[in-house]
């Protein structure tokens, strides 16, 4: 039995912290291969290390001292390392990342340093061998990830390896560049390795007894899913649920090893069990809740678009030609909307505004802004009839006013489009009619 176990930044956060993530690893022979984050919040309102070093080198990028910036980042790691009374120094390698700081080594770099000190830290404490992530993981010269090159690498270096600490969140280019993954990276190393040594089971240690039903920021207390299956699992992280990243599904996937969230703090908590499919019947109708804010609507209305061949093509040319993605495009037999990300729609709102014009000649178009999604997501609402009314119902209930809604075709969710000033009290409902009133 081979279990891969990654650790998130609460778990590692302190000396403390550290212990009970030894105490887990202890506890089965077969947790070898340990995948650790840097060090997280050590309260609520305390600094990730991730940040602080994105915030330190963003000085060092300017030419400005970055020295008590630098001094706090070891003074993290000098508490964790005298807390667990090891026998380590750290300094040489502070000395190279320092130098590297200067020399301007790169965002990227920096980030990478805080999952890499963590892994000395860590591998030292278990007394597990060492691997640098920049050998194992790679990237291509587009900064993609390189699934090929890192399975076959990763393979040969963990061949006869017993037990090892691999860092998470980074790799390198073919320049030998440091890259990080996209925040919260550490869940795809985790993924990689466990694909990479065939394990029976990925699991990812985080705050929280697995993958809850909702936001904990929005809920008080939801309760853990026990079973998901990846597509509704990838809805859910897609739409903000923040437990594990996104793609972090992908290597596992491919190599049907399901994954199991778990809490460090509660550990004899089952937790939430990932898999490819199942038969066990979901609790409720809807397996989670998540939502995000921050999206713009463009609607588009001409008479008789329905009859205008290609008027959907051309629509999306002009968004494609300005290099944003829409996340949904409900329509009408006159009307047709395309969601946006309105960060990224703000800078280009007129070129593609005049871009329509030019392209389709609408009668009007029209931009709301400050739109809030919500996926309700479960596989269980294919068969029960009426999910999408007591969605309504519930919704009306509270007052909500909704601006969208559109069904995938899988009929694994329904994303809700409300105004951001509804988007706590919409979820909350939709919790309330589908959970608490079931129980
Ligand atoms: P880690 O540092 O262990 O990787 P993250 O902060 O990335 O942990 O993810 C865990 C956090 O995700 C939780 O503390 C919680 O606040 C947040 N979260 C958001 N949505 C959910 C959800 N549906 N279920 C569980 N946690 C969620
Ligand atoms: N430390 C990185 C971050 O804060 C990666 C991770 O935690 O997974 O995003
Ligand atoms: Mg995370």
């Amino acid at each position: 039995m081979i279990k891969v176990v990654k650790f998130g930044g609460s778990s590692l956060a302190s000396a403390e912290q550290f212990k009970k993530v030894g105490d887990i690893i202890r506890a089965e022979d077969s947790r070898r291969f340990v995948v650790p984050s840097a060090p997280g919040k050590r309260f609520s309102d305390d600094t990730k290390v991730t940040d602080m070093l994105y915030a330190c080198y963003d000085l060092a990028a300017k030419g400005k001292n970055f020295d008590e910036q630098f001094e706090k980042i070891k003074e993290r790691y000098l508490e964790i390392i005298e807390g667990l009374g090891l026998d380590l120094s750290l300094d040489e390698q502070f000395n190279i990342i320092k130098a590297c700081f200067i020399g301007k080594a790169g965002r990227d770099y920096a980030a990478s340093r805080g999952e890499f000190l963590n892994g000395i830290v860590m591998s030292n404490y278990l007394g597990y061998e060492f691997i640098d992530a920049a050998d194992v993981i790679f990237f291509t010269d587009s900064g993609e990830f390189d699934a090929e090159k890192t399975d076959a690498a990763m393979k040969e270096r963990l061949d006869g390896i017993e037990r090892a600490v691999i860092p998470g969140f980074y790799g390198s280019m073919p320049n030998d560049t440091i890259k990080t993954f996209s925040r919260g990276g550490s869940d795809i190393t985790g993924s990689i390795v466990a694909a990479a040594v065939g394990a029976d089971i990925y699991e990812n240690w985080t705050d929280v007894s697995g993958f809850l039903i909702s936001d904990p920021r929005i809920i008080k207390d939801p309760l853990p899913i026990h079973t998901i299956t990846y597509k509704e699992l990838r809805e859910l992280s897609y739409m903000g649920a923040g437990v594990l990243h996104e793609d972090a599904i992908f290597p596992v996937r491919k190599a049907g090893i399901p994954i199991n969230i778990k809490n460090t703090n509660s550990p004899m908590d089952p937790g939430t069990m990932i898999v490819e499919s199942t038969s066990q019947k979901p609790q409720f109708t809807i397996t989670g809740i998540a939502g995000k804010k921050g999206f713009t609507v463009v609607n588009i209305e001409k008479d008789m678009m329905n009859s205008e061949l290609g008027f959907g093509r051309r629509v999306l040319e002009v968004f494609e030609k300005n290099g944003l993605s829409f996340e949904h495009m409900p329509s009408g037999i006159d009307t047709m909307s395309v969601i946006v990300h309105q960060s990224e729609f703000e800078p280009k709102e007129q070129e593609v505004l005049s871009g329509l014009h030019r392209n389709v000649h609408p009668d009007s178009i029209d931009i709301e802004t400050d739109l809030a999604l919500i996926a309700v997501v479960g596989r269980a609402m294919k068969s029960n009839r009426g999910t999408a009314g007591r969605i309504f119902s519930a919704l009306a209930h509270a007052h909500v006013n909704v601006k969208m809604i559109d069904q995938g075709s899988s009929e694994l969710n329904i994303i809700i489009g409300v105004s951001e000033s509804d988007f706590e009290a919409a979820i909350k409902s939709i919790y309330e009619i589908f959970v608490i009133h079931q129980l």
